[in-house]
């Protein structure tokens, strides 16, 4: 079964649910780390998906539906976090389509002011190779430029650049929000206050868990 996992870039849906599969043993599926992954490997999918990626704009929905088909694969048993998917309603459509056995059963929706999106967002660092995520005053690294998970070397994405965060703001606001309301008339939608401290956040999101799942 999935649990989908929405908000707008920088509310904190890598992060929760990251975890939550430390926390519950689910599995997470994020099409952005699967996409940075095809272009680190230098796929055709990569190549196709990299400048897009970088412009803060949305890959084409073809491209999203190949990655998700063979994300999903083999997760028919567990409870999938899906992170970063549906990003558009075409892209809500097709979920419904491709899962149909791994039917969506929630879709929490972690809701941030956008002054703050933008403060997280610029401030954000990632580990290159674990995908880790720190903020230069709210979460640095116990040493400067290395990843504590993994040792790896802490980057800041080039879409998390000034203006590529504005651009995903807006893409946010015009693609994905209408995609909230798509699941509110499917009476899956719950809304979560994603302010305050991750512990915080997570604790919220647990009880929504709590009511989603028998
Ligand atoms: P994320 O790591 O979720 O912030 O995604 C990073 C970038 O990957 C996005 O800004 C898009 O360019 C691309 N991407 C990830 N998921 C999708 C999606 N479902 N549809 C289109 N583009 C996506």
């Amino acid at each position: 079964m999935i649990l989908v996992l929405m908000g707008a870039p920088g509310a904190g849906k890598g992060t929760q649910a990251d975890m939550l599969v430390e926390k519950e043993g689910f599995v997470k599926v994020s099409t952005g780390d699967a996409l940075r992954r095809q272009i680190q490997l230098g796929t055709e999918i990569g190549k196709k998906a990299s400048g897009i990626m970088a412009a803060g704009e949305l890959v084409p929905d073809h491209i999203l539906l190949e990655i998700l088909k063979a994300e999903l694969e083999d997760k028919a048993d567990k409870v999938v976090l899906l992170d970063g998917y549906p990003r558009n309603l075409t892209q809500a459509q097709t979920l419904q389509e491709v899962s149909r056995t791994k039917a969506v059963r929630g879709v929490i929706h972690i809701d941030v002011d956008s002054e703050e999106l933008v403060e997280r967002l610029s401030g954000r660092r990632t580990c290159s190779n674990c995908g880790a995520s720190y903020h230069v005053v709210y979460g640095p690294p116990k040493s400067e430029g290395v990843c504590d998970r993994c040792g790896g070397a802490i980057v800041q994405r080039p879409d998390d650049q000034e203006d590529k965060v504005k651009v995903r703001l807006q893409v946010y606001e015009e693609n994905t929000k209408p995609v909230l309301d798509f699941y509110k008339n499917r009476g899956l939608y719950h809304h979560i206050d994603g302010s305050g401290s991750v512990e915080e956040v997570n604790a919220r999101i647990r009880l929504a868990i709590k009511e989603i799942l028998p």
